[in-house]
């Protein structure tokens, strides 16, 4: 499966390229002479080609993250969080969202993958937010060879009956109207964790809202 995703995300980015090039010389060149209703249609199709690029690319990473061989380093996990919090800049400003951590260790992991780990469970932290400003407060506890990273948030939370089913592939709980996504942030998120022979998981924030635990070994996976 992760070999077909590979290879069929890998060769899709052409034809999809092709569709989303042509669809902005049709709204360029022609796009005074469409009525509203092909205007419409025509951002109909851009809206589509663009989705389609974001879930080839998730797929992507998800089957790279399953393929490739983990590079294991020594890594500072307060500069992983910053380096986070810049690519999130946006979303942050956006939101009004506030980012707070206790002390983070160093430990022996594949950087990029715990990148990508944290950038997806803040980023949801983030959009799936409630009334309220987003608030996430990430933390680390030490238990024996292990380290359990908390992310805490203050967002709509989790049904605990749900609990398991979001790290499936495409599980969502919400429409894309209400949410913007495709399902596969989690999925890559327990891939990381289990690649490191680690544990993902989910429990309500006292007050409303989540909070994803992640345990790692603190010396790599072996
Ligand atoms: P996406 O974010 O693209 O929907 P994910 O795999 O990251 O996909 O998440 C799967 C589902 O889990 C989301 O659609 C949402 O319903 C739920 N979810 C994930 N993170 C949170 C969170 N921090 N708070 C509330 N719900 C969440």
């Amino acid at each position: 499966l992760a070999q077909f995703a590979y290879i069929s995300s890998h060769d899709l980015q052409e034809p999809l390229r092709m569709v989303a090039s042509y669809c902005d010389l049709l709204k360029e060149d022609y796009g005074d002479k469409l009525d509203n209703t092909g205007r419409e249609y025509l951002d109909f199709a851009v809206d589509g080609a663009q989705r389609m690029r974001a879930l080839i690319t998730d797929l992507l990473t998800y089957s790279k993250i399953g393929q490739k061989d983990l590079e294991l380093s020594r890594v500072s996990v307060d500069e992983v969080l910053g380096l986070t919090l810049k690519n999130l800049e946006m979303a942050i400003s956006e939101n009004g969202a506030e980012v707070t951590h206790g002390p983070l260790p160093s430990l022996t992991c594949d950087p990029g993958q715990l990148g990508q780990l944290f950038l997806n469970l803040i980023g949801n932290g983030i959009k799936f937010k409630g009334d309220a400003p987003p608030r996430i407060h990430v933390s680390a506890e030490r238990d024996g060879d292990e380290w359990t990273f908390a992310f805490a948030d203050n967002g709509i939370g989790i049904d605990q009956a749900y609990a398991e089913q979001v790290f499936t592939m495409f599980q969502r709980l919400h429409t894309r109207t209400t949410y913007d996504g495709n399902g596969i942030g989690l999925s890559v998120c327990r891939k990381i964790a289990e690649r490191h022979r680690g544990k993902i998981g989910i429990e309500p924030n006292v007050g409303g809202g989540s909070i994803f635990y992640v345990s790692l070994p603190e010396g790599g996976t072996s």
